[in-house]
């Protein structure tokens, strides 16, 4: 297997759930409320109108009849209801018991006769009109609770931020304080050109004269745009930390509610408690989640309310009370630009977009020096080193590769965190933890050591593949029986056609391996097909590296910074199909090429599966040698 690129921070932004989890919140105590009204209804407004009757049957009414035992009766459709004297008690005067009876069917001729004979008081109901029993059972509960439901509609609706039915509408940001915060800056690494924009807008903030004397119009939102982990929401929290104006933070999730219009009552409260204490800045992370493209997917009961939400949000960043010299600026972060909604994007409200992507080697550094220095380092840990084997780590990630090394150092009970701690923790956030309980049979260890070998093998022999830092078959993680780690030299903006066809040879070495040696191949290689099914597909459809297909995109890939699975192609099918084949084809060759490399270096492929197996872990130096000793055979 080979090792998959560095976890990217945070995935999914947890926003979605956190409405889903409100929504259920707020249904289920509605129903439970709801209920609990429907019952006391029932259980002390209807019931002690309907009297409780003893139900008899018809034959034993004849015979009290002639017993003389019934006092009064009233003859209803098809029922008999009336009171008689209670059988347990033969005092005359005991109180009359109520009882019901169901009449015989075609009415009973004698009935009226027995019932003159007997000197029984009847009469005769007339008929019920359905639509009062109907009204009493559903009708009433049903509008009680429609207008329960109404109210506090109307009061959600017509909030103007001055809070309401249990506060819905008001704004759950909070101002920070700059002493609360102690961010500052400093503690952001390899955002300097993020940072020189934020420091003028904190100038802008405090000196808006200086800006608006020639004329110039003050912006009114900043956009932090980037993947995950690279610091965004410290890079708010430090211009809180430095601005010395009110700060107010809130998340995009906090206005997505499921009431309609309560999140714009939100965004109303928040601009009004900022514009009160203007010069402010308002801070809205992960604004994706109130931000997306109107009219876009259909969500149940969160359109109208994210569109309304969305609305007032433009109306009070456009707002008319922003004056120039107690100005608002709002800021905000996102890592999904590409959905957000275009008109917050147009001129005039998020003016100033700023890229916040993965640091370069000497933003790595700089994060790395933040991050260590309250990390006792040993005496030859080599920060300029550190920061050369992480290319592509984000801040998030670095911090954690740093902390986690600490604990290994810790657990080694060592005195001071050493290169191997730090290399030692770059495998376990890459790879996942080490399962050494894990056991393997033999055999399965060979076919996973030369799998291995396959890999680094080929890494080794073809132009443009990365060296190759490690070969392990001690397993990690969830899946991985083995990996090889290979270590880029150097940050890589651009690849070639050559070096993506290299990293497809060597991903397919280890099922090549397999093969070439046993004759057999496992379930071992999925993982790799995977990797390699998605970068021949993107090398078809995005980066018009096949001839028949030429330079069209056929991806409707549209994330800028996660990673997305295989996206449909939007293609005809003859298309679809000529790049399935276009797809296979260049996997195929590269297949072909990492099996007759290892045919042509089956030596060194046996000598090095047999030292892995033995030591279980080898280095970059290890595989070259054994390319080295076995190249004359
Ligand atoms: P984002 O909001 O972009 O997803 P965060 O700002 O939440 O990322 O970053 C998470 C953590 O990663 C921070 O608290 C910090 O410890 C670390 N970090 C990220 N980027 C940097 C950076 N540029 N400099 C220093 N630390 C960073
Ligand atoms: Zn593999
Ligand atoms: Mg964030």
């Amino acid at each position: 297997m080979k090792i998959p690129p560095p976890p990217n921070g945070e995935g999914r932004p947890p926003e979605e759930q956190e409405n889903r989890k409100r929504q259920l919140r707020f249904i289920v105590s509605y129903l439970v409320v709801g209920l609990l009204g429907m019952w006391i209804f029932q259980q002390f407004i209807l019931s002690p109108l309907l009297v409780r009757q003893i139900e008899i049957p018809y034959s034993e009414f004849k015979s009290k009849l002639n017993a003389g035992e019934i006092l009064d009766v009233t003859l209803d459709e098809g029922r008999i209801v009336g009171t008689m004297t209670d059988p347990d008690t033969s005092a005359r005067d005991a109180p009359a018991l109520p009882f019901t009876t169901v009449a015989v069917p075609e009415g009973d001729p004698t009935l009226i006769e027995l019932l003159d004979a007997n000197g029984v008081t009847y009469s005769v109901s007339p008929p019920a009109s359905p639509v009062g029993g109907f009204l009493l059972a559903y009708a009433l509960p049903l509008l009680l609770i429609g207008g329960v439901w109404y109210f506090g509609y109307r009061q959600m609706r017509g909030l103007r931020g001055a809070g309401g039915m249990m506060g819905v509408g008001k704004s759950k940001a909070t101002e920070v304080k700059p002493e609360t915060i102690g961010i500052t800056f400093d503690d952001v690494g390899g955002a300097d050109e993020a940072i020189a924009e934020l420091t003028e807008i904190i100038q802008f903030l405090k000196t808006p004269e200086r800006f608006s004397r020639l004329g110039g119009r003050i912006p009114k939102g900043v956009l932090l745009v980037g993947p995950p982990g690279t610091g965004k929401t410290l890079l708010a929290k430090a211009t809180a930390g430095e601005a010395h104006v009110p700060f107010f933070e809130t998340s995009g999730s906090e206005f997505v509610e499921m009431f309609v219009g309560v999140g714009a009552a939100r965004v109303r409260d928040l601009f009004e408690q900022a514009r009160k204490v203007a010069p402010a800045i308002v801070f809205i992370d992960e604004i994706d989640a109130i931000g997306q493209s109107r009219g876009g997917s259909v969500r149940i009961g969160g359109n109208d309310e994210r569109e309304q939400t969305l609305n007032q949000l433009l109306a009070e960043i456009d707002g008319f009370q922003s004056t120039a010299d107690k100005p608002v600026i709002i800021m905000a972060a996102t890592n999904r630009p590409e959905i957000l909604d275009p008109a917050l994007l147009r001129a005039g409200r998020f003016d100033r977009q700023i890229t916040v992507s993965a640091p370069d080697l000497i933003g790595r550094l700089q994060i790395l020096r933040i991050h260590t220095a309250k990390v006792t380092l040993a005496p030859e840990f080599d920060l300029q080193r550190a920061a050369r084997i992480t290319p592509g780590f984000t801040g998030a990630d670095l911090a954690n590769v740093v902390n986690e090394a600490a604990l290994l150092a810790a657990r080694r009970s060592a005195e001071a965190v050493t290169m191997a701690d730090f290399e030692a923790a770059i495998e376990r956030v890459v790879a996942g933890l080490e399962q050494r309980s894990r056991v393997m049979n033999e055999r399965e260890r060979t076919a996973v050591a030369y799998h291995e070998c396959g890999h680094a093998l080929v890494a080794a022999l073809v132009p443009h593949a990365d060296p190759v830092a490690k070969v392990s078959i001690v397993p990690r993680g969830r899946s991985a029986l083995g990996y090889t780690m290979q270590m880029p030299t150097e940050d890589r903006y651009l690849l070639t056609q050559p070096e993506l066809e290299d990293r497809i040879a060597v991903m397919l070495g280890g099922r090549a391996a397999e093969y070439t040696v046993f004759g057999q191949i496992s379930t071992g290689a999925a993982d790799d097909i995977r990797q390699v099914t998605q970068l021949a597909r993107r090398m078809v459809t995005e980066f018009g590296m096949s001839g028949k297909l030429g330079l069209v995109r056929y991806s409707s890939q549209q994330y800028q910074f996660l990673e997305a699975g295989d996206a449909p192609a939007s293609a005809s099918p003859e298309t679809l199909r000529l790049i399935d084949e276009e797809v296979q084809s260049i996997i195929e060759a590269q297949y072909d090429r990492a099996r007759a490399l290892l045919t042509a270096h089956r030596a060194a492929l046996e000598s090095l599966a047999q030292q892995l197996l033995q030591t279980e872990t080898l280095d970059g130096a290890a595989v070259q040698r054994a390319l080295a000793e076995t190249a004359g055979s």
